[in-house]
Parts: structure tokens; sequence; C-alpha cells
């Protein structure tokens, strides 16, 4: 039963003083290469996005939504596996995650090195690659434009989350949140829900109730579990709750009516034989 999970997150302040001063200088890196690495991959991309605008504009649409789906599977592995205790990704990824769930008012009180720097250290590889890709070729083109928009949005994303747990964001910021073009605060406020088990995706949430309905995270868990006997969430809720959340009944499928009625037109416009 959900109702009787008895949550044990770990201790909000011990959390807190997880992040270091190497952990600062680490984001701080990560930001001034992440400008760097963007700088280069769009002189490179301008001139020819400019030149094929209905590919650039395709791409960089695709770009923005991959990036709803690569914030939900990023949010969803540090929410789900290891402890903060991981070298590396413990302190600088999974202990952010953690204290999120504890504290959801922390992130509003982050500065733009601490909201920013761990998304940025993810995009530098993917944006370096995307530089060094042959853009003489359409595809390879749109490939890079669709990457630069997904290294954008993914900039984006942990601003778009702090906004939608901000009690009073900036007027404009609250249109575009109404409008559904960023994360809605209460759109994300399902995530929040113990046992924060779905609505990952943190961009805009435009994937979050189609991923729930088809069982794509469950799904994965499941596998996992299988393969590794590592058990979901067992760090951020405690072990009696995270075995009882994996009790849980998977969604429905969602069911598609092929409500075609292919016999109406012999049933429902049968003329009226009239006697002479
Ligand atoms: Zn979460
Ligand atoms: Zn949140």
């Amino acid at each position: 039963m959900l109702s009787d999970l008895q949550i044990r997150h770990r201790d909000k302040r011990a959390l807190r003083e997880g992040y270091s001063p190497a952990v600062r200088r680490f984001e701080i890196a990560s930001i001034a290469a992440y400008v760097a690495v963007m700088t280069w991959l769009g002189v490179e991309l301008a001139p020819r996005m400019l030149a094929k605008p209905f590919l650039a504009l395709s791409a960089l649409m695709l770009g923005f939504v991959a990036a709803d789906f690569v914030s939900g599977f990023v949010h969803w592995l540090a929410d789900t596996w290891g402890t903060p205790e991981w070298p590396i990704v413990g302190k600088t990824l999974i202990r952010p995650f953690r204290e999120h769930h504890v504290d959801p008012k922390e992130i509003t009180r982050h500065d733009f090195i601490e909201t920013n720097g761990n998304n940025c250290f993810i995009c530098v590889p993917a944006a370096a690659l995307a530089a060094l890709l042959p853009l003489q070729q359409s595809l390879w083109l749109f490939v890079a434009a669709m990457m630069f928009a997904l290294c954008l949005a993914i900039l984006g994303t942990n601003q778009f989350h702090k906004w939608a747990h901000m009690d009073e964001p900036p007027r404009l910021v609250r249109l575009l949140q109404r409008a559904g073009l960023i994360l809605p605060p209460a759109h994300h406020a399902v995530h929040h829900q113990p046992p924060y088990a779905r609505y990952h995706c943190i961009t805009v949430g435009w994937l979050n109730e189609a991923l729930f309905r088809l069982r794509f995270f469950q799904t994965l868990e499941t596998l996992i579990t299988r393969a590794t006997g590592l058990l979901p969430r067992e760090d951020d809720l405690g072990r009696h709750a995270a075995e009882v959340v994996a009790r849980e009944p998977l969604p429905p499928l969602p069911r598609i009516a092929l409500d075609l009625q292919l016999d109406a037109p012999e049933t429902a416009a049968q003329p009226e034989l009239k006697p002479d």
C-alpha cells in the first residue's frame, strides 16, 4: 500500500554539506567549458543553418523535445539508483537529486553556478562531438543542429525546474509556464508526490504522461533489478518504502480505440422502402 510507505530520506543537513568547494570548482570549470564548446559549435553551424533554414528549424525543434527526454532519463537515473557516496557522480549528480526530494525549495536558493554547473558538464562532450561532424553533409548538419538545440535546452532545464518551484517567478516566466512552453509548476508537482516515481522530465514535461503510460521507466527498472538485484529508490526512500513501491502494479497500458464503424454506411443509411 502506497499510503503506508514510511519513507526514510537522508538527512537534509548532511546532504547540503555534501556541496563542497571542490564540487563548486568543478561546476565553474564545467560552465566555462560549456560556453567555449557551444560558441565553437554555434560558429560552425550558423552559416550552414542560414543556407538551409527548414532543415535547421526542424532539427532545432527535435532537439528541444530530445532535451525533455534526456532530462527525464538523467533525473530518473539519479533518483532511482546509486548513493551520494559513489565517487564523482555521487557528489556531483546524485546528491542534488536526493536533496531535492527532501527539500524542494532548496533549488530556489541556488545561484547560477550551482543551478547550471552539472548540466553544462553533461553537454560538453556531446557538443564537442557535434562540432567535429562533417557539417557539409545535410544529415550530419541536421544531427549537429539538433545537438546544439538539445544542449541549449539542457542548460535551460535546471533554470525551468527552479522557476517551477518558485512562489513568484518573473511575469514572462509565468506566461511561458501557462503556455506549456517550459515546465509548468502544477505538472511538475506530480513528480514530487511520494514515491517520486513518475514525471521525471523537467525541461517542459511534454513526454511525461506518454513515458508513464507506456511503462518506459518501470520496464527499465524491472530489467535492471532482474539483472543486478538492485532495488530501485532504495537509497532515496529507505529499503521498506522502496520494496513497497517495487511491488506496486504497473499503470494500465493506453487503450487505442479503433472505432472505425466499418459497417456504419450499411446500417445507418438504409433508405426506407415505402409501399406505393
Ligand atoms: Zn526527482
Ligand atoms: Zn522539482
